[in-house]
């Protein structure tokens, strides 16, 4: 073992040939094969990403759901969000997406989700890795191994649901008649996103469309890997740039001017999108987005009459949250959208959808709405993670009096136009801090508060404007 595994709340993840085996997938797809098993026998949709490791793994996962009698629905190279909606599509008993994400080349990754197309929640992800660790996992014999089944028609069905939202208005979109440069960094974006923005009439300028997992640059479609799709707008005069992330449930833009505006415009955008249109289709109600997500939302949610309800980091928890408060949209600040009328879960076409459906209705182009509103600077850091974090919280506590403070993930300070996370990595030994305020000093100087408390002498911190 390399000391690369990982085993998180939503699935396992490793470098490939190194911790993450096929002996280990087929193991975990067995475990979850008799998980879901008490609840549901119906069975489990299989899908994976573009990565060159993918087909292997697929097959390692189907023959370890065989080995315990759960039927196979394999639905080959999809995004993420298309595995969710065939598990709900199907009625199955749930479903494993093999994707390492966003994560670099040399990753792979099992993500489980549940019968209703929701990640797995602690509490089942906890059984999951004691059944994995079990020694004897209840195998079928000759008359019980299961079957598998293909379903070549998930990624036709899932644009078909995205084109028939009551808040995507396709005719207006066709009407304006866009042109996108595209980018989907050779992931599994490549099967669905030329096809989505041809139906909404768009003219696609693409790069890295070929879906062989080759990615050719750092596959995060965070700012600084967007400069290949800044130029091609320039080059092209597309109106914008869409980038997403291999498994295609992150979304970021690129403006008609060829720069990247970050990732957290796509949720405040999708929230104009579906409760700020002039008659809405949906009621505005809460807005639900995770503790480290841009004010760029919660002012977006406040000018369409919504409340805007924060969750600790991660998408079952933003999805959960969505379904307990019945938000009709959320997401997280990393390019992630949520419809729940679509699905409990980070779509990327869904989100490039509802972004045209604002552009075409407002005849505003990306700069024009991201000027429209205030801007934010947001800075982040990280330290190690050694000292004594609760004391580290409390000096914080005493430090920022009149703060409003929450604890559930890490700690969050917030005040009005600007606010503080400190947060202990999932997967890493260190402690991020996040900051965002009106001006670059300003988070500077909550960043280095947090800093001075934990006792880090590291002074790297990322600007993102
Ligand atoms: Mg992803």
């Amino acid at each position: 073992m390399s000391g690369s595994m990982m085993v998180s709340v939503s699935g396992i993840r490793g470098l490939v040939g190194l911790d993450l085996t096929p002996e280990l997938v087929a193991r975990y797809a067995a475990a979850f094969g008799v998980l879901v098993r008490e609840r549901h026998n119906g069975p489990v949709v299989v899908g994976r990403d573009a990565r060159t490791s993918g087909p292997m793994f697929a097959r390692a996962v189907q023959a370890g759901l065989q080995s315990v009698g759960r039927d196979v629905i394999d639905c080959g190279l999809v995004p993420t969000p298309t595995v969710q909606l065939a598990v709900e599509h199907h009625r199955a008993a749930g479903g494993i997406v093999i994707t390492a994400s966003h994560n670099p080349i040399e990753w792979n990754a099992l993500k489980f989700v549940g019968q209703d197309g929701v990640f797995l929640d602690p509490e089942q992800g906890a059984r999951l890795r004691a059944l994995a660790d079990q020694p004897d996992l209840p195998r079928g014999s000759w008359d019980g191994v299961g079957e598998v089944e293909t379903d070549p028609d998930a990624t036709r069905r899932h644009i078909a649901a995205v084109l028939a939202l009551p808040v995507v208005d396709v005719e207006r979109i066709r009407g304006r008649g866009f042109s996108v440069a595209l980018d989907c960094v050779r992931g599994a974006g490549g099967t669905i996103m030329p096809e989505l923005l041809s139906a909404l009439g768009c003219r696609v300028v693409g790069m890295n469309t070929e879906p062989d997992g080759r990615f050719p640059r750092p596959p995060e479609p965070v700012p600084e890997n967007l400069s290949g799709l800044g130029d091609l707008v320039r080059r092209s005069g597309a109106d914008l740039g869409v980038a997403v992330d291999p498994d295609v449930d992150r979304l970021a833009l690129v403006d008609e001017r060829g720069a990247p505006i970050g990732e957290d415009y796509t949720l405040a955008f999708a929230v104009r999108a579906v409760l700020g249109t002039a008659v809405p289709p949906y009621r505005p109600t809460a807005v639900v987005c995770n503790l480290s997500t841009s004010l760029v939302v919660e002012d977006a949610a406040r000018d369409c009459g919504a409340e805007l309800v924060r969750t600790p980091v991660g998408e079952a928890h933003v999805a959960r949250a969505m379904a307990s408060v019945g938000a009709v949209i959320g997401g997280e600040g990393n390019g992630g959208v949520i419809l729940r009328a679509l699905h409990l879960g980070r779509d990327a076409p869904l989100a490039a959808a509802l972004v045209l459906h604002l552009l075409a209705g407002s005849g505003q182009r990306v700069g024009e709405l991201v000027a429209a509103a205030p801007r934010y600077i947001i800075v982040k850091a990280k330290a190690p993670r050694g000292g004594d974090l609760d004391a580290a919280y409390r000096a914080l506590e005493d430090g920022f009096k009149g703060a409003q403070v929450d604890r559930r993930d890490g700690i969050r300070f917030a005040w009005p136009g600007r606010w503080l996370h400190v947060r202990p990595s999932g997967t890493e030994p260190l402690v991020r801090l996040i900051a965002e305020a009106p001006s670059e000093g300003a988070a500077r100087e909550l960043v280095g508060a947090a800093q001075a408390a934990l006792g880090s002498k590291e002074r790297t911190v990322t600007c993102v404007a």
